[in-house]
């Protein structure tokens, strides 16, 4: 962060607490912001972190000084925070939160009046803002004021009902075991399964900003203890969240833990099915999985850079309503067109409760991949010839260049070669139809980049 003025990554501002991103700094931040949103109400919450009050304080002060006055609304979910800013019609937002970062870091999102975070071209004019010093500080009497607001997550939860059949999901008396990751999900999920008539056994749900039991990243190596309560307790479902609650995992009745590609397909062919010739907007990372089930029931596949922010104004763009990530971000947007864990949970017991099928095997039903990753170093002053060089050897291939260069194979394979944003390397994701191919995929396209990268070098 702070580095060629600026402070936005992919998701917000992040860095290190007290190290990268100080108290000074937060309150300098705020009044960019403050500066660039130009007055009016905000809402300001953050996730669970030792560092989220602090941090979260600072940057009202900034917003304070130049004139926004900020109804505060506490310690709740991203996406709770996200629908408060629609449903009370603020003028923006800030949420205090590091998502699913170690617990070292912490960060600052930024959300415009429709409760989205705001595209890369607004956060350009806030980095303009902050790194010239050109705040527009205001008059002692025009300085905002602080005003508590409660009652966003009752809110929050009473909207998510509104999208699902309650009566019918409640009637199956499912029982559903909620890993809350020590943090904001707490808040709200087990609340809402309650209200959906859902048996509820929650681990990892005291509020804890060390995040004692597992990193608040739910990848499946974090989740063993989900999947063992899931099958010890004989539970229908588990679901594990990030630190923000906008992502959610899920564990089938066998304790079998799944990832995003599979859930989002199972929500896009049952949405499908009941909104034939809907858009449905995916990052090129995803599974050619969430493209087939488009194939298969009337759905249009817009693919996207990577980001959710991306998938999100894209959503908004189009009007279209179903957006989803492989890592369990799924974007519903009669709700909001924003990742959200609680109403994604929602939405798989509706399927469950609808179909009257176990998650296992309405997910057994899809069509199977193969998933293979590797990575190949490279220069950062050589990622842009690279890219040109092996778009150049893919001619006459069927290749998307949105985001790094993805190349489909008639046998259903495909590969993303794409240049990290942070690292200097290339990452690469194959997938096939078996593991082998997967694998070969993978080191053809290495030895080919390695190939590129040696000839550039000379
Ligand atoms: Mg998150």
């Amino acid at each position: 962060m702070l580095s060629q003025r600026r402070l936005f990554g992919t998701n917000g501002i992040r860095g290190l607490v007290n190290k990268e991103l100080t108290p000074e700094l937060a309150i300098a931040i705020g009044s960019a912001i403050g500066t660039y949103l130009h007055c009016g109400d905000l809402l300001v919450g953050y996730d669970a972190r030792t560092s989220s009050p602090m941090l979260a304080k600072a940057v009202v002060s900034g917003l304070n000084a130049t004139g926004c006055s900020v109804l505060f609304a506490g310690m709740a979910p991203t996406p709770a925070l996200q629908y408060a800013v629609k449903k009370h019609r603020l003028d923006g937002g800030v949420i205090i939160t590091a998502s699913h970062n170690p617990p070292e870091y912490n960060g600052i999102k930024v959300l415009w009046n429709d409760g989205i975070e705001i595209a890369r071209e607004q956060e350009i004019e806030v980095e303009n803002i902050f790194f010239d010093k050109k705040f527009r500080y205001v008059e002692w009497d025009k300085i905002g004021s602080v005003k508590d607001l409660t009652g966003i997550i009752e809110e929050y939860v009473e909207a998510i009902k509104g999208h699902v059949d309650v009566a019918k999901i409640a009637s199956k008396h499912y029982h559903v075991v909620i890993d809350a990751a020590n943090s904001v999900a707490a808040l709200a999920v087990p609340k809402l399964l309650r209200e959906l008539g859902c048996r509820v056994t929650t681990i990892n749900a005291n509020i804890d900003g060390t995040f004692p039991a597992r990193p608040p990243e739910p990848r499946p190596e974090n989740l063993g203890d989900l999947a063992s309560t899931v099958k010890a307790m004989g539970a229908d479902l588990g679901v594990a969240f990030d630190g923000d609650a906008d992502r959610s995992i899920f564990v089938d009745e066998k304790g079998e833990i799944h990832w995003g590609d599979k859930t989002f397909a199972l929500v896009e062919k049952h949405f499908l099915l009941q909104n034939p010739g809907e858009k449905i907007v995916s990052p090129i990372s995803s599974s050619t999985l969430v493209k087939d089930i488009a194939d298969a029931y009337c759905g249009e596949i817009v693919w996207t850079k990577v980001g959710s922010v991306i998938v999100s104004h894209t959503m908004k763009k189009l009007g279209a309503k179903l957006g989803g990530e492989e890592n369990g971000g799924i974007f519903y947007g009669p709700h909001q067109p924003v990742r959200d864990g609680a109403m994604a949970t929602a939405l798989i017991l509706g399927i469950m409760a609808e179909t009257g099928k176990k998650l296992s095997s309405l997910l057994a039903g899809l069509p199977k991949y193969f998933i293979e990753k590797g990575t190949v170093e490279c220069p950062e002053q050589l990622k842009e010839k690279v890219l040109e060089r092996l778009i150049e050897q893919t001619r006459g291939l069927n290749i998307n260049t949105i985001d790094g260069v993805k190349i489909w194979f008639e046998d259903k394979s495909s590969i993303l070669v794409r240049p990290s944003g942070t690292e200097p390397l290339y990452r690469l994701y194959a997938e096939a139809k078996t593991r082998r191919k997967a694998l070969r995929l993978v080191q053809d396209f290495i030895l080919k980049l390695k190939r590129i990268i040696n000839s550039l070098k000379v």
